[in-house]
C-alpha cells in the first residue's frame, strides 16, 4: 500500500530556503542557550562546586531550604577567608564526581574520600575529616550482628562510593549481593522496608542519621577508611585548590573549623525532630515544592516550544518527496525514539561537554534533551496529521494557483491540526512527566526537590505522596484546559 505524500513540486526553491532559515534559527537558539551558559560560568569567576544531595551532617538542606552541613559551612568559611565566589550544585555524589570528571563543575566537596584510584583523575586538597565505612541495619532487625549473617542477603550501597567499594570487596567472602542507589536516603529506605538487610555508608553519616531517628542502628565496628578532601579535575583549577588549602589552614588556626564540627557533631548538635504528619510535611515543604514545580513548568514550556519548531521542520521532511530530506527526518526520529531519555540526558550533559571540553549548565542540557526528545515524537504527530488530510485538498488548493507553503498553511495544516490536537495534549503530559528524569543531572525540578527534602526528613511515604499529588493536580488542570480548547476549536 502506498502512502499518500505531499508534494514539494513547484515551491521548491522557496520551501527549501524557508526550511534552511528555520533550521538555522533553531540551531542558533540552541547555540545561544549553550553559549550564554558557558560564558556566564567563566567570565565572573564564580566557581561552581558540586555536592551530594544528602550526606548529613556534611551537606543537607535545612528547613529553610538552605544547604548546610560541615562541608557547606567549611566551604563558606574558606571562601570568605580567601575572597572567592562560588555557587553550590547539589547533584548527588556520583553525578557530582562525573560532572567534575567531564569538567562541568570546578570542584567537588561531598564527603569525598581521598583514594589512590581517584587521585589518578582528581587533585585533592589537604584532608579535612577522617572517615571510614560502617554497616547499619534496621532497628527492629536482630538477626544481623556480623558480616557472617549477611550470607544470601541483599545489601544497599550508593553508586560510586567507598561504601560500595568496601561491600564489593567482601561480598564474595560473605556471600551477599549488593543493590545500588543514587542517594543515602533511598538506601536507608530500602533497609527500613526490609528489601535490603543492611547498608554500608560512611560512619559519621550513619551515626548522625541514627541520632536523627532514621530507623537504623549499627552492630559492627567501623572499618578504617580514607579522609575527606576537596577535589578538582587533575591539572585544572590549581588556583582554587591552593586557595582551599590556604583557607583550610586559616580556619583551623582560628578555631572556626572546630566550631563548625562542634555545631554538627558536638554535644549540642540537634537531635531527632518532632512528629511529622502529612499536613505538617505539606505545610513545611510547600514553598520548596512550589519552586520545584515552577522549574518543572518552565522546562516543559520552553522544551515544548522548541520541540514544536523541530517537529514542524522534521515533520515536513518526513512527508517530502526528497529522499534526502525524508532520510534526515527518519534518522532524527529513530535516534531520539530509539534511545531512552535518561541516556540522552547523560550523553548531552556529561558526554558531549567532556568530549568537546566546554561547560554546559544543567538547565540548558535539560532543555536540549527534552526538546530533541519531544521533537521526535511531535515530528511523527505532525507527519500523521498531514497525511490524514486528503491529498485532493492540496491538489485543489494548488490548482487554484496557491503556492505550496500558503496551501500548506491555509488549507492542509488547519485540517491536520484538528487530528493532531489530542496527540499534542498527550505529548505535553508526557513531556511534563519526563522532566522528572532530569533530576538525574541535578536539576532541582519537582522530583529532585522531593528527593532533597526526603534526604532531610526521611519521610518517604508522605513526601512521595505529596510530590505525586503535585504532578497529578497540575496535569489534571492541563488536561481540563486542553479539553476546553479542543471543544472551542471543533466548534
Ligand atoms: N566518602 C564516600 C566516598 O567518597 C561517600 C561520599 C558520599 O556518599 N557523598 O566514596
Amino acid at each position: 500500500m502506498s502512502m499518500p505524500r505531499i508534494s514539494w513540486r513547484g515551491g521548491h526553491g522557496r520551501t527549501r530556503s524557508a526550511v534552511v532559515i528555520t533550521l538555522t534559527g533553531v540551531l542558533a537558539l540552541l547555540g545561544a542557550l549553550v553559549g550564554t551558559g558557558s560564558a556566564a560560568a567563566q567570565s565572573d569567576r564564580t566557581y561552581v562546586i558540586a555536592t551530594d544531595v544528602t550526606f548529613a551532617p556534611f551537606e543537607f538542606q535545612n528547613e529553610q531550604g538552605d544547604f548546610v552541613g560541615i562541608d557547606m559551612d567549611l566551604l563558606a568559611a574558606i571562601a570568605e577567608d580567601q575572597g572567592f565566589d562560588y555557587q553550590v550544585k547539589p547533584l548527588g555524589f556520583n553525578a557530582a564526581v562525573q560532572a567534575l570528571q567531564s569538567r562541568q563543575v570546578d570542584g567537588v566537596i561531598a564527603g569525598m574520600s581521598i583514594t589512590d584510584e581517584r587521585k589518578l583523575v582528581f587533585d585533592f586538597s589537604d584532608p579535612y575529616f577522617e572517615s571510614g565505612v560502617q554497616m547499619a541495619v534496621s532497628t527492629d532487625n536482630d538477626d544481623i550482628t556480623s558480616y557472617e549473617d549477611l550470607r544470601g542477603q541483599r545489601v544497599a550501597v550508593k553508586t560510586g562510593t567507598e561504601g560500595a567499594a568496601f561491600a564489593d570487596s567482601i561480598k564474595n567472602q560473605y556471600g551477599f549481593t549488593t543493590v545500588t542507589f543514587d542517594d543515602s536516603a533511598s538506601m536507608y529506605d530500602d533497609v527500613k522496608t526490609g528489601n535490603s538487610v543492611a547498608v554500608f555508608d560512611d560512619y559519621p553519616v550513619l551515626l548522625y542519621g541514627i541520632a536523627q531517628g532514621n530507623g537504623l542502628k549499627t552492630v559492627t565496628e567501623k572499618e578504617a577508611g580514607a579522609s575527606y578532601g576537596f577535589a578538582v579535575s587533575k591539572g585544572q583549577n590549581a588556583e582554587l585548590l591552593s586557595m582551599f588549602n590556604a583557607g583550610l589552614a586559616n580556619v583551623k588556626a582560628s578555631g572556626q573549623y572546630d566550631q563548625i564540627i562542634d555545631t554538627y557533631l558536638g554535644e549540642g548538635a540537634q537531635t531527632a525532630q518532632g512528629d511529622n504528619t502529612f499536613f505538617s510535611l505539606l505545610r513545611d515543604s510547600f514553598p520548596l515544592l512550589m519552586e520545584g514545580l515552577w522549574l518543572t513548568i518552565v522546562l516543559t514550556v520552553v522544551s515544548l516550544a522548541i520541540a514544536v519548531v523541530l517537529g514542524l521542520i522534521f515533520g515536513f521532511f518526513r512527508v517530502s518527496t526528497s529522499r534526502i530530506l525524508r532520510g534526515i527526518g527518519v534518522t532524527y526520529v529513530d535516534i531520539f525514539r530509539g534511545t531512552p531519555l535518561i541516556v540522552q540526558a547523560f550523553f548531552i550533559y556529561f558526554g558531549i561537554p567532556a568530549a568537546l571540553d566546554f561547560k554546559m549548565p544543567a538547565m540548558t542540557a535539560g532543555i536540549i534533551t527534552l526538546s530533541l526528545n519531544a521533537g521526535a515524537y511531535i515530528t511523527e504527530i505532525i507527519r500523521g496529521g498531514i497525511l490524514s488530510v486528503d491529498k485532493g485538498q492540496m491538489e485543489a488548493a494548488r490548482s487554484l494557483g496557491m503556492g505550496y507553503l500558503p496551501a500548506m498553511r491555509k488549507v492542509v495544516l488547519p485540517q491536520a491540526f484538528r487530528t493532531m490536537m489530542p496527540s499534542f495534549v498527550n505529548q505535553t503530559v508526557i513531556t511534563l512527566k519526563d522532566t522528572s528524569i532530569l533530576s538525574v543531572i541535578g536539576i532541582a525540578e519537582l522530583t529532585q526537590t522531593g528527593k532533597i527534602i526526603i534526604a532531610r526528613n526521611f519521610e518517604s511515604f508522605n513526601m512521595w505522596l505529596i510530590v505525586g499529588i503535585f504532578y497529578f493536580v497540575i496535569i489534571m488542570a492541563l488536561t481540563k484546559l486542553s479539553d476546553r480548547l479542543e471543544k472551542r476549536i471543533n466548534q
